[in-house]
């Protein structure tokens, strides 16, 4: 963070840090405000890299390290891109760059920096996109599934088996299918991703719980899966987290013009990934930026200089066209 924080200085920005969040704003006069976010955090180094994680080493045009690609590359081209974007014919307007902590792991970054900025007009998220725009982006709605039962000595049988219960709830919720599917998302998807249940071998278990992973869709509200699946189960239905919900921008609006205006090869599409997008609900936002989200949280992780160079082009470019378009 010291490190971002004397390089904006350096490049004649005034950053400002609040917690461990990083804003500057260029200002280009009366017009729009136009936030750009990207997150400094990386997900732990983890293992099986055969380079040094924390080096930011290039090899072969590739910069390796954990978070090259996600989301630090992007970060470095939004900045570079404003730079370049306010240097020369700076658009009528202002652009809010904000670094904020915390995205991989959510309660401290933009959640908690946005109340304190000024509302923008309009947003763009980096993350690796390979500089496509997402017009949409999944979100995520939790569930606990409680089996209770009553517990007996398992030499003895009797008594009621929540592991069983939890079973057939498993397989029914296997084979559920939600309506509603969304144009640029598709389909609600549902898994179960935890179950435990049972402390020892000799008892009946009187208790079992499961955990439900829903990636939802803006077509079908969260009330109507939760209502489908208390339908489904013969265990109590609890919600551990409904707060992170899928987000929309309508293809008309120019912040989408002007993504798709710095990319002309790309195309818009739908996210199935998680970001700081889901605090920016009712700002037209799209998520776009350098690099591939399928190297993100990977042993040798890495962003190409190429990728670098073309995602300061594109963030020039979409800043230019996004003030052209919003101010006709
Ligand atoms: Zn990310």
């Amino acid at each position: 963070m010291n490190y971002l924080h004397s390089a904006m200085l350096e490049l004649g920005m005034t950053p400002k840090l609040s917690g461990r969040n990083l804003t500057a704003m260029l200002d280009g006069g009366e017009g729009p405000l136009l936030l750009l976010n990207s997150h400094t955090d990386t997900v732990p180094v983890g293992q099986g890299w055969t380079r040094d994680p924390l080096a930011a080493n290039i090899e072969d045009g590739k910069i390796y390290g954990r978070g090259s690609n996600d989301a630090k590359g992007c970060l470095v081209a939004m900045i570079l891109g404003a730079k370049r974007a306010f240097a020369t014919n700076a658009p009528k307007g202002k652009v809010l760059l904000a670094a904020s902590c915390e995205e991989e792991v959510l309660g401290l970054g933009l959640e908690v920096l946005l109340p304190t900025l000024p509302r923008p007009d309009a947003a763009v998220v980096g993350e690796p996109t390979g500089l496509k725009a997402a017009v949409a982006q999944k979100g995520l709605l939790l569930l606990e599934i409680i089996n209770m039962g009553r517990s007996a000595h398992a030499a003895h049988g009797g008594g009621i088996n929540a592991v069983e219960s939890a079973a057939r709830d498993v397989l029914a919720l296997s084979k559920l299918i939600i309506p509603g599917a969304h144009t640029a998302l598709g389909a609600t998807s549902l898994h179960v991703t935890q179950i435990s249940g049972g402390d020892r071998h000799n008892v009946i278990p009187d208790r079992c719980k499961l955990v439900v992973d829903i990636r939802t869709v803006p077509s079908v509200s969260p009330e109507e899966i939760i209502a489908l699946v208390k339908n489904t189960v013969e265990g109590e239905v609890m919600i551990r987290s409904n707060r992170l919900g899928s987000v929309e921008t309508d293809i008309s609006h120019p912040i989408v013009k002007a993504a798709l205006a710095a990319n002309p090869a790309g195309r818009a599409y739908g996210s199935p990934t998680l970001s700081d997008w889901v605090f920016l609900k009712g700002i037209p936002t799209v998520k776009a930026g350098p690099g591939d989200s399928k190297r993100s949280h990977t042993p040798d992780e890495y962003l190409e200089v190429a990728e670098l160079e073309a995602g300061v082009d594109f963030y020039e470019k979409l800043i230019r066209a996004y003030f052209a378009k919003a101010s006709l």
